[in-house]
């Protein structure tokens, strides 16, 4: 029973995971889409059609750096590793780099030097390209996106601390308070309420803690609403060393 538990837990972890790698792809997808759908239909002049043309092979080249990012990082995710968290967070901004061009959103990062993890590289991408993604999304007016990681300690126990922020709309009580949720989402076209689900996961599989503050925007550009995550990892979260342990020893010799 508890071999056949482990199991469908996996299929579980599995399952989100590839629901926000397929959460990542779906917006520039559906940028082709309508590109397409806008050459098909509008009888736009042909200089306007080669530059639909030319918008949708930069969204498919986009889809093309994302799947070989994810897959570049998922080959090292299998095992935990020594994981570098700025390559991690610099993979992150490229990653969603051309959806901080217009509007702009301009970066301010503070990264300290030589800040590692022991952790699960392609995870932990997934988890900071999660943030960051939403932070863009509470940006329709441009804005600015704070990324910062440090060394931390937290009841003695060595670690880092990553903020992600945004000057974003914020959220309210009741939203913030269903965020990590399956399926919640306020995002009525586009949204598919599983990029904070899935991140929980990893969160919670490298023992992390999180913080959320979020202030609602009052107005119309409201400067000072926005949403703060403040994550601290343990260093030594995930445990070292095979967690299943072969042995030719006789079984009960032992005891
Ligand atoms: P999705 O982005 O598809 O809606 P998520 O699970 O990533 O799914 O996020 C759930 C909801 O949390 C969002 O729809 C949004 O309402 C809220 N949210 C998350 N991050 C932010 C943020 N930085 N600013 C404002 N709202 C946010």
């Amino acid at each position: 029973a508890e071999e056949s538990m482990r199991r469908s837990e996996k299929q579980a972890a599995a399952g989100r995971l590839a629901a926000s790698i397929a959460h990542e792809i779906n917006n520039p997808l559906e940028a082709v889409s309508n590109l397409l759908y806008l050459i098909r239909t509008s009888g736009a002049s042909s200089a306007l059609v080669m530059e639909y043309a030319a918008m949708a092979q930069q969204e498919l080249s986009r889809v093309g750096e994302i799947t070989q990012q994810t897959l570049r990082f998922y080959r090292q995710s299998n095992q935990p590793s020594d994981v570098s968290v700025v390559d991690v967070l610099r993979s992150v901004l490229v990653l969603h780099n051309a959806r901080m061009q217009s509007p702009k959103i301009e970066i301010h990062q503070r990264f300290a030097d030589n800040i590692m993890l022991f952790g699960f590289a392609g995870e932990l991408r997934q988890l900071f390209a999660n943030l960051v993604g939403n932070a863009i999304d509470a940006m329709p007016n441009g804005g600015s996106l704070y990324l910062r990681a440090r060394p931390a300690w937290v009841d003695g126990r060595r670690g880092v601390r990553i903020t992600v922020a945004d000057t974003g709309v914020g959220m309210s009580d009741t939203v913030r308070e269903r965020i990590f949720e399956p399926f919640f989402t306020t995002k009525e076209n586009t949204g598919t309420g599983l990029g904070l689900w899935a991140s929980e996961e990893i969160l919670d599989r490298h023992h992390a803690a999180v913080l959320v503050r979020s202030r609602r925007a009052r107005f119309e550009n409201d400067r000072s609403s926005g949403t703060v995550f403040s994550i601290y990892l343990p260093w030594d979260g995930v445990p070292r060393g095979p967690r299943i342990v072969h042995s030719a020893a006789h079984a009960l010799a032992d005891h």
